[in-house]
């Protein structure tokens, strides 16, 4: 087997780890004194976990969560033992030892779930550090009202059976303990809609709940005014005047999006963290009337110049923003024309562009060019989709931040 030195893909993700960790104090400091928590799930929203995680630690972060226990035990590879790592989403069958071992925080969202963290517990001799999941609006994941009284019993129970822990004998084996209590807003994004404190209300009357549990066991299952209690996404962190608990989990806004509609990251102290860029690689001439692309969706009304430029929807580009995206080259916009393809799109820079060269860079978005949010806007959809969705063959590159 012959080994190759791969070129540098034709797209790539410049990743600003200034712009990073600036973000992450900025927005530190807005939550305080709720601390940070870093959302690095779908690999870092596309900006690649393996150059996002390690820089927010080495800056000092250590709190970070991802959705799958995949997706922790590969950052617990990543970090080492000293970051504390929560996940909460996966199945009946996902084997929970794996995590518990690596000292995994879990999601707790059924009481079936507290049955096997708790067996994990016992099989490997490890504690199982749990939060308990809670919905209080989204009707997605977590404890529905009726599941979260079945599981304060299920608590009550098993700190009644777990009585043997204060004679310390090592036979009662390793516990859950709980550490936290966590629910998602459905729409802190809209300030005005009255569900977020809704939501929160019913968030806070489940923490005094679970507080009495925790006191009535006796620090058997955890200690009351130990527990972490986050409930704000970057909506959330960026709406709300205190936030609420004792952390938030954030995610797009860490990497300088704004998850409000219209929402400037700069107004609130962001800068993208991702710079997604390409070049020309071909340049013709064109005369009225000639196609673009498949289907011939756009004819040239006039004489123009087509820039031929790598970056498509195998590269995670939204084909739905084919006739409607532009892109920046040497500081000036230009219209995707036709439809964007698997590998490659075409950009009109009109007759006689002579600007414009074989080789120049081409700034999809990002700084220098047009956003994340405009090109969900552009395929209807919003810049979370944008940049979670680049695919494999896009190069992810750490660009040393000059605060462009
Ligand atoms: C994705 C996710 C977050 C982060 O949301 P952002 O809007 O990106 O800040 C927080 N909590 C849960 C449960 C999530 O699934």
């Amino acid at each position: 087997m012959t080994s190759f030195d791969i070129p540098e893909a034709l797209v790539r993700a410049e990743i600003d780890e200034a712009a990073l960790c600036d973000n992450a104090a900025v927005l530190a400091d807005r939550l305080s004194p709720a601390r940070l928590k870093c959302v690095v799930k779908a690999n870092a929203y596309g900006h690649g976990i393996d150059l996002v995680a390690p820089a927010l630690f080495s800056a000092g972060w250590r709190e970070f969560c991802v959705a799958t226990i995949p997706e922790a035990l590969r950052l617990r590879s990543l970090l080492g033992p000293e970051a504390q790592i929560l996940a909460w989403l996966y199945g009946p069958t996902t084997d929970l030892d794996e995590a518990v071992r690596a000292d995994i925080e879990l999601g707790i969202s059924t009481v079936g779930a507290l049955d096997r963290l708790a067996e994990a517990a016992r099989r490997t001799g490890v504690t199982a550090r749990a939060h308990l999941k809670i919905d209080t609006g989204l009707g997605r994941n977590g404890l529905s009202p009726e599941a979260l009284v079945r599981a304060f019993d299920w608590l009550r129970r098993h700190a009644e059976d777990s009585h043997t822990d204060d004679s310390g004998n090592p036979e009662a084996g390793a516990d859950i303990r709980i550490v936290g209590m966590m629910s998602h807003f459905a729409v802190a994004d809209e300030p005005e809609r009255p569900e977020t404190a809704a939501q929160s209300a019913v968030f806070s009357s489940a923490h005094g709940q679970l507080r009495a549990v925790l006191d009535a066991a006796d620090g058997r299952l955890g200690e009351s005014d130990d527990l972490d209690v986050h409930i704000a996404n970057s909506p959330g962190a960026l709406t709300l005047g205190p936030c609420p608990g004792t952390s938030a989990r954030v995610g797009l806004a860490l990497y300088g999006l704004s998850p409000l509609e219209d929402g400037d990251p700069a107004a609130l102290g962001l800068r993208p963290v991702m710079r997604l860029t390409s070049s020309v690689i071909n340049l013709k001439d064109i005369p009225a009337g000639h196609g673009a692309s498949y289907g011939l969706t756009f004819t040239a009304a006039t004489d123009t110049r087509f820039a031929l430029v790598p970056g498509g929807y195998g590269d995670g580009l939204p084909r739905a923003a084919s006739n409607r995206a532009e892109v920046a080259i040497r500081g000036r916009r230009y219209p995707v024309v036709g439809r964007i393809a698997m590998d490659q799109m075409i950009i009109d820079i009109g007759a006689g562009n002579d600007e414009v060269a074989i080789g120049d860079e081409v700034v999809i978005f990002g700084p220098g060019g047009p956003s994340a949010a405009e090109w969900g806007t552009w395929a209807n959809t919003i810049n979370y989709e944008i940049v979670t969705q680049l695919s494999a063959r896009v190069d992810r590159v750490a660009r040393k931040g000059d605060g462009r």
